[in-house]
């Protein structure tokens, strides 16, 4: 594939797509990319609040609520028309894609139907649906581009994104990814054409649809600037940069000029929601450097997330996460014995409930974790079943919640 070694991958996000107005701005950002003649490929996120929306729609539609579908459609029509109205002129290509995304919408609007018809809502099929918001926004970011006189082509990412068959956060296969990739997109690069690819989703060997967890567009940008040999990714987002805490909520906040992939994971992981926590991996794996941009302000220079450590100093940002809760597991004759903690992990991790944190007291009579909030009263209960007899015994004395 031609100049493989000054490849980039741009990815966009929701509010850089959120409107007519924000989509112009993201196609002028990749226009001039692409005309400085290193291949471009872009990767695009669904417009700002589509995703929730197919996903509570969904939702409703399988709680039986018969109107879901008939206000989807119209919600869906009008955010996509309105963008079209905005950005495309041209009355052919107006007329193409506002064709395009009716049958998109259509389609998506028979799905969340037939959810209601069955009354049931299966992880594959929450996947199929909320993978529209995506493989509408790139019929506009594309029919955008070719108002500039730019030959983009929307990509959907299941002829692309090879991945296990996890629903809901599954994860890629690699070496089929790489192959996929290269079937599907070195042809359009060789001619030259610039690609713009759905995030979020990707499909199994058998091409059933999965996506890889909420915020996954960043992940799909680094996959495949990972299979591809890209030397870059730039996450265009509505920030500039990885900040030190999360601009909405502490004002103040300054960009971190460069922080490493391992600290980038890490606030990812606590909260940072500019990037999606997974993304490193495949970056980090072949050194690829990670810019952090603000579509609206490109001028700013973001954040590098590279191999190097970033500025000096341990505490580098501050992150949170809402709605959280502590659980505390407390008996003098029982946390010393061996085993006891293994019994606590095992009944989390069977139950799939994710842990964030987790700390002993030295004395070990106690041990607390982090879980979600929502999480809370089913680990009390899960944890009083398994210890039921240690409680009789007085070996366990207390299991609490403390939000
Ligand atoms: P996109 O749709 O572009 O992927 P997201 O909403 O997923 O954007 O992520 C960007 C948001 O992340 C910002 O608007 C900001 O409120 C939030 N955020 C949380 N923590 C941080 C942080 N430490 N630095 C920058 N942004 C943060
Ligand atoms: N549209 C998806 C979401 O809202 C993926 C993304 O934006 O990264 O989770
Ligand atoms: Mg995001």
């Amino acid at each position: 594939m031609g100049g493989e070694n000054s490849m980039r991958v741009m990815k966009f996000g929701g509010t850089s797509v959120g409107s007519g107005a924000a989509i112009s701005q993201t196609a002028s950002i990749l226009a001039a990319a692409y005309r400085e003649g290193r291949p471009v490929i872009g990767v695009v996120s669904a417009m700002a609040g589509i995703t929730n929306l197919l996903l509570e729609t969904a939702t409703a539609a399988a709680c039986g609520d018969g109107s879901a579908s008939s206000q989807l459609y119209s919600a869906l029509l009008d955010r996509h028309l309105s963008a079209i109205d905005h950005v495309i002129r041209d009355p052919g290509r107006r007329e193409t894609t506002t064709a395009t995304i009716r049958e998109l919408v259509e389609r998506c609007v028979r799905l969340v139907e037939s959810v209601h018809v069955l009354g049931d809502l299966s992880p594959r099929g929450t996947d199929w649906i909320v993978s529209f918001g995506e493989r509408m926004s790139v019929v506009i970011l594309a029919g955008a581009l070719a108002e500039q006189g730019i030959a983009a082509e929307p990509v959907n990412a299941d002829r692309v994104i090879v991945t296990d068959e996890v629903f809901g956060s599954a994860e890629p296969l690699l070496d089929k990814t790489r192959d996929m990739a290269q079937a599907t997109l070195g042809p359009l690069l060789d001619r030259g054409v610039l690609p713009i690819m759905t995030g979020f989703f990707g499909a199994t060997e058998a091409g059933v649809t999965t996506t890889l967890g909420r915020g996954g567009s960043d992940y799909s940008a680094a996959i495949l600037a990972n299979v591809l040999r890209a030397d870059e990714v730039w996450i265009w987002t509505d920030v500039d940069g990885v900040m030190t805490a999360d601009p909405r909520l502490v004002p103040g906040a300054r960009t971190l000029p460069a922080v490493s992939f391992a600290e980038a994971t890490e606030l990812a992981y606590f909260g940072a929601k500019v990037i999606h926590s997974p993304t490193m991996r495949p970056a980090a794996e072949l050194g690829i450097p990670i810019w952090i941009k603000n579509t609206f302000h490109p001028e700013h220079p973001g954040t590098r997330i590279g191999p190097e450590p970033g500025e000096n100093g341990s505490v580098k940002a501050i992150t949170a996460i809402p709605g959280l809760s502590v659980i505390t597991v407390e008996g003098s004759g029982f946390l010393g014995v061996a085993g006891a903690t293994a019994r606590v992990f095992s009944v989390l991790g069977r139950a799939s409930i994710n842990v964030f944190m987790i700390s002993q007291a030295s004395s070990q009579h106690s041990l607390s974790f982090v879980v979600r909030g929502s999480d809370g009263p089913k680990v009390i209960r899960l944890l009083s079943a398994e210890f039921e007899f240690d409680i009789l015994r007085e070996r366990v004395l207390r299991i609490a919640e403390d939000p």
